[in-house]
């Protein structure tokens, strides 16, 4: 005490120690002197930090006097020094500001638009100071140094949430660091968050703690800001435009640069999230440390539902810039395609929707709107998935060649996938789509059993091609459809809601009885297939114990049970990782499409030895893409993400919360004349009054789920049945908000 007082030439009557912030070494306490006056004595053991702590007086000194509020001014020693030796190491006495954290203050958009004019000063100050000190330095809490922070997510524990800064880390590898170079850089100030800004009689008294002071791109300083200004808000994206305009007001931000601030804001956020991460796991995760934590990916988790075009429209808006209007290129895409592809390719929703991008269980469309996805089963682990996205984009810059090359990949995916399967099933073919995956199932059955004929099941599909079309129920009896083909038998779908039995055992007797006949007459048959719930059939469980009792029958006449996993499987059903699992049947092939690459084009044919034996009779099986490297690459990943983020169990949790309160619903609508499904592909159907089947409803429910920003489809032979078979990701928030909407909108039609 007496030392300071001394050198300073004041009466010391009060000194307290003071938190700092551990990412720096230097000790901190509070001075009080005779009439009152209160310091901060920094004290530097480490003597590099001092070259930085040298360099930040230089500049607080030089700017302090030339701004409209407060930033510490380091005081003189009697003898005219701005550092003494103190005996823990170097010091300086820094001037006091009073004030109240803005971190504790009701922030009103007025005290906002301030905070944004006093940054702006700050930074217009700073632009003018050229120090290659702050130059040189590395700072992981710099912007533009976010790749530092990469390494670090692993350390996070909950796979969900790893997922989000990976996704969000990649855009700033994407979007962010290619722009870099043409920002403007200057030295920002680099740590305003809300411990660092005073305020004072509703006004910005000053900012603190120079510490983190960088020479970076000067967008970042705002971006900063502004991420702790969001955190805790309820409509964090509106609240924040008045520090936009006032920072605009003073010190005007380029196109570019608020292009880029939600990216920057994002990427602060995840490397705050890091740096706890790594606190946590050295035993340092004080409340100083985790104090942003939860909200720090409550707000993540929130910036995933807005449509980034509404995020970038609302700050240049804010900002005074226009944003283009796309509806005139939405109707021109309309009659390209039409024009470039024919009548032939169809469009969802009598008022189409143009996609611009997705994450996860969310679409975004070129209006700034979001849709919940309720519908696309392909993006299976969610649409984007960073894992998945990084495996192609990774693999495509190694190797992507054909299996007549020996490579790592295919043999350690195949081997992979096929653990997933009874022992039997121990063979597999890699193709590129369900259609080809069930044009080669029936092309193996054909050369196994050597017969041609192939049972198929009412308004079943499976796929595109010549053979796919024959053997589609769904296609050659709809429109445009010439009926049953020559040597295909089809039998009734086994639908326990509204279908010609009760019981799996009577529609199981039926089959017998016209497969019987069919053998009889063409001796013909060599393959039963089906799904396990008939998607196009309208989301419809095949009745239990039907394939239980009908495939030991089949396999007494040598033919082959396939069955269509394409929509059902890699744990979309919750209960069973493959559909056939619920039927307690082991098939001899089974076909696997599109969840298999989440919308990278995989597919495959899984089978049995003998079956692969006979397929074996001299034509070479080759497809010029089935199971390349980076095919495989990115199926590997999905079957990480389903493994790590437990996605089978939360589609088993998910999807009986969901089905529960479709059922809920039910007693409340008359409508809906059922729910069904398992885990998370699930079904409503709509019918009139009388049973019968209500088209026009399903038709209304889906366009107004879809004004309402919610994706689902129809289908079934009537189309009256509403189908949800969302990424498996989706979670209850989004159970509840489909419910909730769907709710309202059958009360409004009633
Ligand atoms: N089988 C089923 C059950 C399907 O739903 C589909 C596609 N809707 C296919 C096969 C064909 O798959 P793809 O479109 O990948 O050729």
């Amino acid at each position: 005490m007496t030392e300071i007082s001394r050198i300073f030439n004041i009466q010391v009557t009060d000194i307290k120690s003071l938190d700092g912030d551990i990412n720096y070494s230097n000790i901190k306490y509070a001075i009080t002197d005779n009439e009152g006056k209160k310091y901060i004595l920094k004290i530097y053991p480490d003597k590099n930090e001092l070259i930085q702590a040298k360099e930040e007086t230089r500049i607080l000194n030089k700017i302090g006097k030339t701004l409209s509020f407060s930033v510490p001014q380091t005081i003189e020693t009697s003898d005219g020094q701005l550092f003494f030796q103190h005996e823990k190491g170097e010091a300086k006495l820094l001037s006091y500001t009073e004030g109240d954290f803005i971190a504790n203050v009701h922030r009103t958009p007025q005290l906002l638009f301030s905070l944004g004019e006093k940054i702006a000063e700050l930074d217009k100050a700073l632009e003018k100071i050229e120090s290659p000190v702050l130059a040189s330095r590395r700072l992981f809490w710099d912007l533009q140094h976010a790749p530092f922070s990469y390494h670090k997510i692993e350390l996070i524990r909950e796979p969900e949430k790893r997922k989000l800064l990976y996704y969000f880390f990649d855009r700033f590898q994407h979007i962010v660091l290619p722009q870099l170079h043409q920002l403007r850089h200057s030295i920002i100030h680099g740590d305003l968050n809300d411990y660092n800004v005073l305020v004072k009689n509703g006004n910005i008294e000053g900012f603190l703690d120079f510490g983190d002071s960088t020479y970076t791109p000067l967008v970042n300083e705002p971006a900063i800001a502004m991420t702790y200004m969001m955190l805790d808000k309820e409509n964090p994206f509106e609240h924040i435009l008045p520090l936009i305009k006032g920072y605009q007001s003073i010190h005007p931000l380029t196109n570019l640069e608020l292009e880029l601030l939600p990216e920057l804001i994002t990427t602060r956020l995840c490397i705050s999230l890091c740096n706890s991460a790594e606190k946590k796991q050295m035993g340092q995760d004080t409340e100083y440390v985790l104090i942003s934590e939860k909200p720090a990916w409550e707000l993540l988790e929130k910036w995933i539902t807005v449509n980034p075009l509404k995020i970038k429209g609302l700050f240049l808006e804010a900002a005074g810039f226009k944003t283009e209007n796309k509806q005139d290129k939405r109707n021109d895409l309309i009659a390209a395609r039409t024009n470039m592809a024919g009548k032939s390719l169809r469009l969802s929703y009598s008022s189409p929707v143009y996609m611009t991008a997705a994450a996860f269980q969310y679409m975004y469309d070129e209006q700034g709107n979001t849709y919940l996805d309720a519908y696309n089963n392909i993006a299976h682990v969610g649409h984007c998935h960073p894992k998945v996205t990084g495996a192609i984009a990774h693999q495509s810059r190694i190797l992507n060649t054909n299996t007549r090359y020996l490579n790592d990949l295919f043999t350690e995916y195949g081997s992979r996938l096929l653990q997933y399967f009874p022992a039997k099933l121990c063979k597999v073919f890699f193709v590129n789509s369900g259609s080809e995956a069930s044009d080669l199932a029936i092309r193996m059955a054909r050369t196994y059993v050597q017969r041609k004929g192939v049972i198929v099941l009412e308004h079943g599909y499976h796929g595109n091609t010549s053979t796919g079309i024959d053997i589609s129920s769904y296609k050659f009896d709809g429109k445009g459809g010439k009926g049953n083909p020559a040597g295909i038998l089809k039998l009734p779908l086994p639908n326990l809601y509204n279908g010609k039995f009760i019981s799996g055992k009577e529609y199981a007797e039926d089959a017998i009885k016209s497969v019987r006949e069919e053998i009889e007459k063409n001796k013909n048959p060599c393959a039963l297939i089906a799904e396990s719930i008939s998607g196009c059939g309208g989301q419809v469980p095949l009745a239990t114990g039907y394939l239980k009792a009908l495939q030991p029958f089949l396999e007494s006449f040598n033919i082959v049970t396939i069955i269509d996993e394409v929509q059902t499987g890699f744990g979309r059903l919750g209960k069973y990782f493959w559909g056939f699992e619920m039927h307690d049947i082991i098939p001899d092939i089974v076909i696997l499409g599109k969840p298999m690459g989440n919308g990278h084009p995989i597919a495959a044919v899984v089978t049995t030895e003998v079956i692969t034996d006979a397929f074996d009779n001299g034509m070479e099986f080759f497809s010029s893409f089935g199971g390349n490297p980076v095919s495989c690459a990115c199926a590997t990943s999905v079957l990480d993400v389903i493994e790590e983020e437990r996605l089978q169990e939360n589609a088993n949790q998910v999807g009986s919360y969901f089905k529960n309160k479709l059922k809920e619903l039910q007693q409340n609508h008359k409508s809906i004349g059922d729910v069904r499904g398992e885990g998370l592909f699930l079904g409503i159907e709509f019918t009139d009054p009388s049973g019968a089947p209500d088209t026009t409803t399903a038709a209304h429910v889906k366009d107004e789920l879809k004004n309402n920003f919610i994706l689902t489809g129809t289908d079934g032979p009537y189309n009256n049945v509403l189908k949800m078979k969302p990424p498996l990701c989706f979670n209850k928030f989004n159970v509840d908000f489909f419910v909730d909407q769907l709710d309202s909108l059958m009360k409004s039609r009633k």
